[in-house]
């Protein structure tokens, strides 16, 4: 494919492969963006950016809709295509495709909703009773939007949908390993009846792109979903400009003493293995209380090596590979260290290529690499705690508080855990690694800062204005 650079689609001698991770074949390539293409996509999206804001918010609303309606004309070729390029079975591309329709649609609705207030100017000591104040939200201008491979395409939708219905310019960077998902987006909003200046896409390593786009002062907006190093970089590099960060995740799972263990095993395998555990919201790390503990790893383990790994468009598969051969190594090495640190491998562990069996370990401690740090593999740490206290502190202790789930039919303790437990998104009775798109959605710690779901990605995709009318 050719990559979507100041209103027109560029073609480049240097190019890079997209590679299917099940067999690698290569799919197709796309060009490598130089600093050159990065200047005439900043220079374009200002202009962009104007005709954008000139844009009614029905307008912007029209455009959506009918880019969520094709996308829902074409799901099937485009969970075919997520699959191929990211590697997640057929089943996880056909709803990821699905999800992407409805955070079109989500955007699309609420360009219509972009709401200011009145300020009572009134209850000021010194304003008197014949002003009138009101706040006017406006678009940020240029925002760039960097997004990692996991959800080629509804990660990509949930930062340029509602940026899009906020009246911005967006300069897109995709993922090097998962670009075609994007593009095509990109093409659809074209179809759709998207300004040409109202995207550019740049495909090429964030590495040589992304610094360049950080840091210049065309750009107000920034918004990042990848891994926390590389979001740090981009925090250092972005100055003062609008930055979210999502990032990283090790969520825990607490399973306490009155749970309902199938339920648990239910939600630990779908939120722990989905996208071969390449989901940030994946569940890591179960704490689970003394009485339940041996009952849960003997429900847990016939079910986890019950999940086939194999090709992701052969529909009997339930997990597919993982992105990379050298990640699918990463996680065989840390789950050797756990076992030579004392923890007990209970189900998987091997790896062909970049297929790695779903994998269970028993008593794991917080030191180890698959509890302390993120695993982003499929691999499911088991820890035990003596009471909900001791669980919450070893769910706290991490850097990172992206989500967390809980099992217990005890309203208190799982009022407990909502409170006391550091994370953005708190579930009780399922596993952490659950998402509706409409919901705001984000970190705390290091698992970053600012909302998603477009509603709440507009708020931060939009400046306020205070109007005072003497
Ligand atoms: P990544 O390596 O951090 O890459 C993410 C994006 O950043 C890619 O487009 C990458 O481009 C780009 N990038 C790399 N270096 C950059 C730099 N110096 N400046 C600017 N951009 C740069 O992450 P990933 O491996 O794709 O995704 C996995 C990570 O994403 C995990 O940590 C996961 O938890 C996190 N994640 C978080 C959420 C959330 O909502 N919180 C959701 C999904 C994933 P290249 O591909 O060209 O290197």
């Amino acid at each position: 494919m050719k990559m979507f650079v100041a209103g027109e689609w560029v073609d480049k001698e240097k190019r890079t492969e997209v590679i299917n991770p099940y067999d690698g074949s290569v799919i197709d390539t796309v060009p490598k963006a130089d600093s050159d293409d990065v200047e005439r996509a900043l220079a374009a999206a200002v202009d962009g950016a104007r005709v954008m804001r000139k844009l009614s918010g029905y307008e912007r609303y029209q455009i959506l809709q009918k880019a969520s309606q094709l996308i829902g004309e074409r799901l099937e070729d485009l969970a075919k295509l997520i699959s191929r390029e990211e590697g997640k079975t057929l089943a996880e591309s056909r709803f990821e495709a699905q999800r992407s329709k409805e955070t079109i649609e989500l955007s699309a609705e609420e360009a219509k909703r972009i709401y200011g207030e009145v300020v009572p100017l009134d209850g000021s000591s010194h304003a008197g009773t014949k002003r009138l104040g009101f706040t006017l939200r406006v678009p940020c201008g240029v925002v760039v939007a960097i997004t990692p491979f996991n959800f080629p395409l509804n990660l990509v939708a949930h930062k340029v949908s509602p940026a899009l219905a906020a009246g911005n310019a967006v300069i897109l960077k995709p993922a090097s390993d998962t670009p075609l998902s994007a593009m095509t987006f990109v093409e659809i909003l074209l179809e759709a009846g998207l300004p040409p200046l109202g995207i550019s896409c740049l495909t090429g390593s964030g590495g040589d792109l992304g610094d360049l786009l950080a840091k210049d002062e065309r750009v107000r907006k920034i918004t990042f979903t990848g891994s926390r190093d590389v979001g740090e970089r981009i925090c250092r590099a972005a100055g003062i400009k609008r930055v979210t960060m999502e990032l990283g995740s090790n969520s825990p799972l607490i399973v306490l003493d009155d749970a309902d263990l199938e339920k648990v095993v239910k939600a630990t395998v779908a939120t722990g293995f989905s996208n071969a555990g390449q989901v940030c919201i994946s569940t890591q790390r179960v704490i689970a209380t003394k009485r339940v503990y041996a009952d849960l790893i003997d429900s847990l383990k016939p079910k986890i090596e019950a999940i086939t790994v194999g090709n992701p468009l052969d529909e009997a598969t339930k997990m597919g590979p993982m992105i990379r051969e050298a990640d699918a190594k990463r996680v065989g090495e840390w789950i050797a260290d756990a076992v030579n640190g004392g923890a007990r491998l209970v189900a998987g562990g091997d790896r062909q290529r970049n297929l790695h069996q779903a994998t269970l370990l028993a008593d794991a401690t917080p030191k180890m690499r698959v509890s302390c740090d993120e695993l982003f593999g499929p691999a499911v740490a088991v820890t035990s705690a003596d009471s909900l206290e001791e669980a919450i502190a070893l769910a706290n202790d991490s850097r990172y508080g992206l989500s967390a789930g809980i099992f217990t039919q005890d309203i208190d303790r799982a009022m407990q855990f909502a409170r006391e437990v550091d994370a953005g998104s708190l579930h009780i009775n399922w596993g952490p690694g659950w998402r509706a798109d409409l919901m705001p959605y984000g970190g705390l710690k290091e698992s970053g800062f600012g909302k998603e779901g477009p509603r709440y990605a507009m708020q931060e995709m939009t400046e306020s204005k205070m109007v005072v009318i003497h």
